[in-house]
């Protein structure tokens, strides 16, 4: 790889610009997609009704644990209304997550506490939720980190310690397991997401897996409305049926357009998973001498998702800051990302809970610092050489041209 590529604006035609988390889609997905347009039934069908019972076998519990939903806020915002939290419960979470996760807590009611991270797993840290314990608190919900499953043996001990509810956020954490269990199952809820850079894709879409099948019944009818359980079957062949409204419920299910590509994609979250293990091996095999922080090695008796290839960027140690390195990979046609800047970060959590970053100074530490590189089965061999290339060629120190320029378009 040339040097010189650094110093192109944009990609040129022939290397096309590498979009963070671009999804891989197949024949298979397409074709059912176009079999669903066709068959002229687009919302809630057989298609979802076949997605929940792969997901279901996929996660080994029964068809009636599994409720399919259009996000996995949606999925995380029902659990906690299911779960019948009293109304402003602390929940006790992350602040190294997305948004979506402290929105669906406010959603529902209740009231967000955050608890550090350990600074190598970045995974909320056991012995700080112990600390942020309080006569309120009613829930912990623990975020499995770019993949990484969460300790689980050990909040699982603390929820049963002190009665809590605990509601997994898997948004990365499809393949994932703990000690031979799968993640989503250890909680009361277990909450997924495919959206389109997820590791399984709908385009939108979540679903819920419940240990209890009562909680599973109420989750689908908030769902779709507050309507009792038949109306998901209202417009089936079957003839028209008629449904109470029992709640004042969400518009939240999903559709057989989503399912259509999520059928197709799950049978093949196992091909994708090996497909970003090598490329996860090879940047870790590159990457080893780089003035960065890589990801820790996989904790023994876990299965990492491999969702998202993190690395922290310290200026002090290689000359260049995180920002300006999503920018310099910018400038060579490479789209990164940054999971997450922390919590109490936003303007929004600060104003409304008074958070301050340096609270939680692990996670604020990771999300100053954090690049995330593309990882997606959709990537060449050519293209992971390329981002290989280039980031060796930004990072390394002893390239300070490179360094000076980063900054550009
Ligand atoms: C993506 C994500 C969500 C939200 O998922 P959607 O399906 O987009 O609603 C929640 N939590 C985490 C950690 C995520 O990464």
């Amino acid at each position: 790889m040339n040097i010189d590529e650094t110093d192109k604006p944009f990609a040129e035609a022939s290397e096309p610009y590498l979009v963070f988390g671009a999804p891989l889609i197949g024949e298979e997905e397409i074709a059912e997609v176009e079999t669903c347009l066709r068959s002229g039934w687009l919302g809630t069908g057989p298609r979802v009704a076949q997605f929940e019972r792969d997901f279901a076998s996929y996660k080994g519990v029964g068809e009636q644990q599994v409720a399919a939903v259009n996000s996995c806020t949606a999925a995380l915002h029902v659990s906690m209304i299911a779960a019948g939290l009293d109304p402003g419960s602390e929940v006790i979470t992350t602040p190294l997550t997305f948004c979506a996760t402290i929105n669906a807590i406010i959603h529902a009611g209740l009231t967000p506490i955050l608890a550090d991270i350990d600074p190598v797993t970045m995974n909320i840290d056991p012995a700080a939720i112990e600390d942020a314990i309080t006569p309120r608190t009613r829930a912990i919900l623990p975020v499995h980190f770019a993949g990484r499953p969460c300790d689980m043996a050990a909040i699982m001990a603390i929820a049963r310690k002190y009665d809590l509810i605990v509601i997994e956020d898997c948004a990365h954490a499809i393949e994932a397991e703990y000690h031979g269990r799968k993640m989503g199952t250890f909680g009361d809820f277990g909450c997924f997401s495919f959206y389109a850079t997820k590791n399984v894709v709908t385009g939108e879409g979540g679903m819920i897996v419940g240990r209890d099948e009562t909680h599973i019944a109420r989750a689908r009818i908030l769902a779709l409305h507050g309507m009792s359980k038949d109306a998901w079957h209202r417009y089936s062949d079957t003839g028209y049926r008629h449904y109470q409204v029992v709640e004042a419920g969400f518009k939240y299910n999903m559709m057989d357009m989503q399912a259509a590509l999520g059928i197709h994609q799950l049978a093949r979250a196992e091909a994708n998973r090996t497909q970003r293990e090598r490329i996860w091996q090879h940047y870790m095999e590159t990457f080893v001498d780089l003035p960065v922080q890589l990801p820790a090695g996989f904790e023994p008796g876990t299965r990492h998702a491999l969702h998202l290839f993190t690395m922290l960027i310290d200026e002090s140690c290689g000359g260049i800051g995180r920002n300006a390195f999503i920018e310099a990979m910018h400038g060579s046609g490479i789209g990164t990302g940054v999971h997450y800047l922390s919590v109490p970060e936003h303007t929004y959590y600060r104003e409304r809970f008074g958070w301050k970053p340096e609270q939680w100074p692990e996670a604020m530490r990771v999300g100053r610092k954090t690049a995330s590189l593309p990882l997606s089965p959709a990537l060449s061999d050519g293209d992971v050489e390329r981002i290989v290339a280039h980031t060796k060629t930004i990072l390394r120190p002893t390239l300070p041209r490179t360094v000076a320029r980063s900054g550009r378009p």
